[in-house]
């Protein structure tokens, strides 16, 4: 892959994270919904557990949501898989990826693989790669940080 084909924002979400993969993209991309979607500040739960390559998830939430480890205001569960839930008090919206994008990340088999699925998945829209349901509350809601 040549990195001249990158754009500049994923570069620093592959330099942040240490590779380019789906599941870091996918988190990037939950976290710039999420940007836009909270007026103010709003909190993370994701339940990636803590395995590569879905775990991978959490980084890219962290890097693009502002929810961080070190702010108290992203939560880890288990679970093992790509779903991502941001709550302000007010609102909550849940996404994961759309059936059919899982497939084809499950089918990567090596890092050059991942790496362009990236790129293919970051150009596409929301919708085509992500579920998003907006509502509900779960008790993992429970601001526990100001
Ligand atoms: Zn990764």
């Amino acid at each position: 892959m040549d990195m001249a084909e990158i754009p500049v924002e994923l570069k620093r979400l592959a330099d942040f994270h240490g590779h380019l993969g789906p599941y870091v993209l996918l988190g990037y991309r939950m976290g710039l919904i999420a940007r836009r979607y909270f007026p103010g500040k709003f909190f993370a739960t994701v339940y990636t557990g803590t395995e590569p390559p879905v775990s991978c998830l959490i980084d890219g939430v962290q890097f693009s949501s502002g929810c961080t480890w070190g702010k108290g205001n992203i939560a880890v569960k288990e679970g093992g898989k790509a779903v991502a839930r941001f709550y302000d008090g007010l609102r909550s919206i849940e996404m994961s990826p759309l059936d059919t994008i899982q497939t084809r990340i499950d089918a990567v088999s090596s890092y050059e693989s991942g790496e362009k699925l990236s790129l293919d998945l970051h150009q596409l829209s929301d919708l085509e790669i992500l579920m998003i349901r907006e509502g509900g509350t779960e008790t993992s809601d429970r601001i526990v940080k100001l």
